[in-house]
This record gives C-alpha cells, structure tokens and sequence, in this order.
C-alpha cells in the first residue's frame, strides 16, 4: 500500500468534483477549495424560491454520452429522470424543429420529401471543396447547404460567438446531426437524462465523502496548492498564471428573467436564428423537470457576449490567435511543478459533461495507478491544444 496524501483541488465543478471523490474512496484526503458559494459550477442548480421551479443558473445542461461508465457513475448518486431533450427554432417568422432533420427540411423548402428524396435534395445542395471543411462555415456549407446554413446557423452563430462563422473551427458545428427521418432528439446518444433534484445535489453527493473537506466561498492561490502533496487547478488555466501573457478569451452569458403563467412556449428551449434578434434562445426551466408540476413558470432569456475580467467564463473562443496564446499557456503549466489541469476551464476546450466526468475519472485512474510506483502525474491528461 502507498503512502496516502493529501490533495488539494481548486474548482468544484464536475471535474473537480468527480477526480476528489475517486481519490477519496482510494483512501487519500482531499481538500476542494470554490470560489462562488456552491459547488457543480456552471451545472448548478437551484429551486427559484417564488415559482418553485428548478432553475438551470447558468443555462440548460442535459445530461447525455454514449459512455456507459460515465452513466453508471453518474446515477450512483443521483436518481436521473429520463428526459430527451428536443429543441425548436423560430427563424424568419416560423417555428422549426431542430436539429435539422426530414420534418426540417420538409417544412422549411415546403417539401414532402421520403428520406431518400432529402438525402439527394441536400445533396445537390451543398457545396463541398477540395479539402476537408476547416471552418464552421464551411462546414456548414458541406453538410446542409446555403438555405438551411442561412435560415439557422449563421445568424446563430454570430450572436452565439460574436465572430465571424468563417473563423469559428468546424468542430463546433460537429456538434449538432443532420438526420434524414423524423426522429427530432437533439442528441443521439443512448444515455440521456437529468437528474431528480438537480445537479447541485448530484455533485453534493458525489462529495459527500469523510476524506473531502469542501471550502466553499474560497478562492486558492497556486502557490496555496503549493503545500499539498499534490494539486489540481480547474479554474481557467491563464488565471493560475495572474493572465500574465493576456487574458484568453471566453464568451459569457446573460440572462433577462421573466416569470409568467402557465405555459409560456410550450417547449424546454426556443432557439431564435435570425441575426437581428438579439438573444440566441429562451429556455424555459420547468420543462426540464416535466415530471414536476407549477402553475407559473420561469423563463431565461439567453444572452451572448464578450467575457470581461469579471465575468463567468462559458465558452473557450478557440480561434487561431486564442490557440497560440493558449500554446503559450500550456508550456508555462509544463514548468509548473506540483498542479495538474483539467476540466472546461483548466484545458480551455468546449467539453460537455460527460467528458468532462470521463477525463475526470481517467486522470485519478492514472494517479492512482502511479503514485504507488513512484511516478509522476501529467500536467495534462489529454492535450488542450487538439
Ligand atoms: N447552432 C446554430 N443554430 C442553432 C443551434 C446551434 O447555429 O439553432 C450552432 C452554434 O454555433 C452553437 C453550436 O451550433 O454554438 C453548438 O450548439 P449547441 O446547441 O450544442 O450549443 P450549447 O447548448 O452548448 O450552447
């Protein structure tokens, strides 16, 4: 048996969270140190004291991955209700559902067309260059062509990221399917679902261990983490460095709250694609928990803008120059002794939370696995600049 240490983690997001209790249950002792006054970071949740409802406080998060692992870790602590997520979309006046599948497409070029018939109609659409597409536009452009590329991507997009769809890299769009049936899911993946009673109170569990003290409203230094065996930083990785080299950039979001009656849009989240509205999407929280009942109801009116020094970090806006500064960032973390990186923020990669838990699990595995042996952890367990 090694020699058990205690480990100090900055952040008590999901990655956080999910690599203190892994190495918690090996024996070892962890202290988690969180800036804000809860943990689950951007996933929080809470119940709005007036309407009842249970409010997604940074924005919609719905739980899906194809990762069987991560599933079974996530509803050992949680009872998750089975919800697939299905979006709408108003663009140029009409109503659409999203992502693009055969209804779509049959409504927006008002069509009837069979799978088939749409496969080959967007197929003679698009456009396709000699390479493989490389930018959010171009991609777009080789997947569902002009019109529908038009109507609901690029006026999103822009609100969205505040650039340019032809700078964005494709790998955004890769996001999101095009299906040719009616099968009308934004995701795929076979497991999908949200927690009962939030994800503050999954992570609250995942937490809720002897060996994790959580240090909530506290905001640690590196050289703070210096006095651990060793240390772990997911919070934005420029933060760990003061932002000495400059800041990287994020994109925030602000949200206008309305609380009406009943039903206000009869769905979870309305996209709104066309450029001249301002916000990108309204959601409205209590259709996330279909299985709850309120009379009122609570909606988040979505906003998109640059992240300023005191703003929550959401989005990494990871263009070419972001990229490079970013690289700068990474070799300053290699000289670094003693503190890991992971998560959203720590690696600045637009990770769900699915990944991000299956980073998690694989970072303390890999510790686990080499503490025992003598050897030293990784500063990086997957590559922020891939
Ligand atoms: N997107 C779009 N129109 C939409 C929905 C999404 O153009 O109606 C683009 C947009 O660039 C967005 C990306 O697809 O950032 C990924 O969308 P997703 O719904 O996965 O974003 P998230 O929920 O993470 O904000």
């Amino acid at each position: 048996m090694s020699r058990l240490l205690h480990l100090g983690i900055a952040g008590a997001g999901p990655a956080g969270a999910v690599l203190a209790r892994e190495l918690a249950d090996a024996g070892h002792r962890v202290s988690l140190f969180e800036e804000r006054s809860h943990v689950a970071g951007n996933c929080h949740t809470e119940r709005d004291a007036h309407t009842g409802v249970l409010v997604h406080v940074y924005g919609p998060h719905i739980f899906h991955t194809p990762h069987e692992r991560v599933w079974r870790y996530v509803t050992r602590f949680a009872r998750f209700r089975p919800y697939e997520h299905r979006v709408k979309a108003i663009a140029r006046d009409r109503v659409y559902v999203l992502p693009v599948n055969l209804h779509t497409i049959n409504q927006f070029f008002g069509t009837t067309h069979s799978p088939a018939q749409a496969r080959a109609f967007v197929a003679a659409r698009v456009r396709r260059g000699d390479r493989p597409p490389a930018t959010f536009e171009e991609q777009a452009l080789a997947f569902v062509g002009p019109e529908l590329y038009a109507a609901f991507f690029e006026g999103y997009t822009r609100k969205q990221w505040g650039v340019d769809p032809g700078e964005l890299p494709a790998s955004i769009l890769k996001r999101l399917p095009l299906r040719f049936n009616y099968d009308d899911r934004y995701f795929s993946h076979p497991f999908q679902g949200i927690p009962e009673e939030g994800y503050t109170a999954l992570v609250e569990r995942i937490l809720d261990h002897p060996n994790i003290e959580v240090r909530l409203g506290t905001k640690v230094t590196p050289e703070g983490l210096d006095a651990f065996d060793h240390a772990f930083w997911t919070g934005p990785i420029d933060a760990c460095f003061d932002h000495r080299l400059g800041r990287l950039p994020y994109r925030t979001l602000d949200f206008e709250t309305e609380v009406h009656g009943g039903d206000f849009q009869g769905c979870a989240v309305m996209n709104y694609c066309d450029a001249e509205v301002p916000f990108t999407r309204i959601s409205e929280h209590k259709h996330f928990a279909p299985w709850e009942a309120h009379e009122e109801t609570l909606v988040y009116r979505e906003f998109s803008r640059d992240c300023g020094a005191g703003d929550i970090p959401y989005y990494p806006l990871r263009l070419a120059r972001e990229k490079a500064l970013l690289a700068r960032y990474v070799a300053l973390a290699g000289e670094r002794k003693g503190i890991s990186f992971l998560g959203r923020l720590g690696t600045y990669r637009y990770l769900d939370m699915d990944a991000t838990i299956l980073e998690s699990l694989e970072a303390a595995g890999r510790c686990l696995e080499s503490w025992p042996r003598g050897e030293s952890i990784p500063v990086f367990f997957r590559s922020p600049l891939d």
